[in-house]
């Protein structure tokens, strides 16, 4: 990586913030080589706080080893992918650690998927170990591995790692043991403990997860996040936030997305700091266990600071330590942040990327006060990080001065190299290795930019990003179903929801209601729509295309 200074090529930039260093220069060349630092300097700091359990960085070395030492004795070779699919789990941090020190890929699982999204992903990483959760296991995963190339799946519990038998959040949770076929993941970790693999060494340029996107067309697509990518990104949020050994990481976001895993495990990792876990978000009790944990940094998608508001138990004094928040991932309405001071006293800063910028490309540093667009009312997503050259482009490609609208395009260390197996996706999205965002915005005098529109016709949810594509092809497989369209519509809590339009083939009826149900079985709890409208024809061009921007207006 050749450090260039991004004020060389935007002079304007370095007009804010004042004296921000327009290079950093990371001291790790690899997250096995960041882990192994951290945990010869803070050893006996706690890595992971899972409620009442605690694991140190130095134990956490040692079960990530046992888990390489017994992935190796089962044969695995370097390269082989490791799927993980389990909740903020301490158990998903080990699963990685230990994929990277047996010289593996780790694939991150969306632990909402269901069948048909998991078959997707384990097919197409061609993964041959899944670490997942009992329960998921039985629910999910145990009809999908059979036609795939796992040959060996861990089981774990949620219980593990923690005494506690009283918390809302665990509560529907049970015992289940390790199915046949399966083998249980402590009980493994407990017979290799002691036992040190060799130590590898990953190239920077090495993929370190896939994290996988869906496309406008086909099945998604496994971005190649390598340990370069994420040691930058975690160096970043370091930078911009302010952050030392002394912070405390709270993992609100979900560790499958690409922010989760860099502002909480690879930033907690960089600092030598606790990261906070708490299996899945339930708003009342994160604001418990702010109060009893004292963290000092997160971020996480708006959605979480609206529920942390509206939480039962919110008082002023709650959130008090949490004094480092940042958003990102869906637009941030100003009304909302200044909402969340009133009641809580704290920022809520904006910060901007995709899983291709390994999470942050742009992000408001932390002693600034981000300006807002006042057409729009979008508030800035800040300005690019180090290293980092952003261009707003038009339909031809030209760069446009600043004010002028036009396709966010970037280039910087946090840049994926592609998507796994995928020239042709990864040519198109990514030529030359500058990442075409498919976000439309644009960059003021001053050097700081807003996300105005989208080109691609993803709809955000929340932060959870859904492809129409793939909510028309499950409509599709209802025999009922002649035509699907779906559309993002507004939602005042997630911002955006799923809305599909659907034409019926003759002599065939379906209700509103049996639509949903059929998606809702067949997809992730956030992609299946909440509304259905009949039309008996769905405009289309000339030649056919769906005009989805033509029925988005019609909801408008
Ligand atoms: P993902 O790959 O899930 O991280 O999604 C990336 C997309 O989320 C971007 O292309 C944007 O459309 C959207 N996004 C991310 N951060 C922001 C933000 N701060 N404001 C508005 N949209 C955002």
């Amino acid at each position: 990586m050749t450090p260039v200074s991004v004020y060389d090529e935007k002079p304007w930039l370095a007009r804010y913030p004042e004296g921000q260093p327009g290079s950093i220069t990371c001291e790790h060349p690899d997250m096995v080589a960041l882990f192994r630092a951290t945990v010869a300097r803070h050893g006996d700091r706690d890595a992971l706080r899972y409620f009442d359990g605690r694991i140190t960085y130095r134990e956490l070395d040692v079960l990530s080893d046992a888990l390489a030492a017994g992935l190796l004795a089962d044969g695995f070779t370097a390269g082989e992918r490791v799927a993980i699919f389990v909740q903020n789990d301490p158990q998903y941090v080990i699963a990685l650690l230990g994929t990277w020190k047996a010289g593996g890929i780790a694939v991150n699982v969306n632990p909402m998927n269901r069948e048909r999204e998991l078959r997707l992903i384990l097919t197409d990483s061609g993964a041959s170990v899944l670490v997942t959760l009992e329960g998921l296991y039985r629910d999910v995963a145990a009809a999908v591995v059979g036609d795939t190339a796992v040959r060996t799946v861990l089981t774990t519990s949620e219980l593990d790692h923690q005494t506690r038998r009283d918390l809302r959040i665990l509560a529907d949770v049970e015992r289940i043991g390790a199915a046949a076929g399966t083998v249980d993941l402590g009980a493994l970790l407990e017979r290799f403990r002691g036992q040190r693999p060799p130590t590898v060494s990953p190239a920077p340029d090495d993929t370190a997860v896939l994290t996988y996107t869906s496309g406008t067309t086909g099945p998604p697509k496994g971005a190649m996040n390598t340990h370069a990518n994420l040691v930058f990104s975690a160096h970043t949020y370091r930078g911009f936030c302010g952050l030392g050994p002394d912070d405390v990481v709270l993992g609100v976001a979900p560790l499958f997305h690409i922010t989760g895993l860099v502002a909480g495990v690879a930033v907690a990792m960089l600092l030598g700091a606790p990261l906070v876990l708490f299996h899945r978000f339930e708003p009342a009790a994160v604001v418990d266990l702010v109060r009893a944990e004292r963290p000092t940094f997160t971020v996480g998608s708006i959605t979480v600071f609206i529920a942390l508001m509206n939480a039962p138990n919110a008082d002023p004094d709650a959130l008090r330590s949490l004094t480092r928040i940042w958003s990102g991932g869906a637009p941030i309405p100003p009304s909302t942040v200044t909402a969340f001071q009133e009641l809580y006293g704290q920022t809520i800063h904006n910060v901007y990327g995709l899983t291709e910028t390994t999470s942050p490309s742009h992000c408001t540093p932390r002693d600034a006060d981000p300006p807002v667009d006042e057409t729009s009312g979008a508030l800035s997503v800040g300005v690019p990080v180090y290293d980092t050259i952003v261009r707003i482009v038009d339909e031809n490609g030209r760069e446009l001065p600043p004010g002028e609208v036009g396709e966010i395009v970037t280039t910087g260390p946090q840049v994926v190299k592609g998507y796994w197996n995928k020239p042709e996706e990864t040519a198109a999205a990514l030529p030359d290795g500058t990442l075409h965002t498919g976000d439309v915005g644009y960059m003021d005098a001053d050097g700081w930019f807003y996300v105005v529109d989208r080109k691609k016709d993803q709809i955000n949810a929340g932060g959870y990003k859904v492809w129409p594509r793939e909510v028309e092809d499950v409509l599709y497989e209802h025999p009922a179903v002649r035509e699907a369209a779906v559309v993002g519509v507004p939602d005042p809590y997630r911002g955006e929801t799923v809305k599909a339009f659907v034409s019926l083939r003759p002599g065939t009826s379906a209700t509103e209601e049996e639509l949903i149900a059929f998606a809702k079985d067949r997809m992730a709890a956030y992609k299946y729509p909440r509304q259905v409208e009949f039309l008996d024809d769905i405009p289309k061009t000339a030649s056919g295309k769906l005009l989805r921007r033509e029925l988005k207006v019609r909801t408008q």
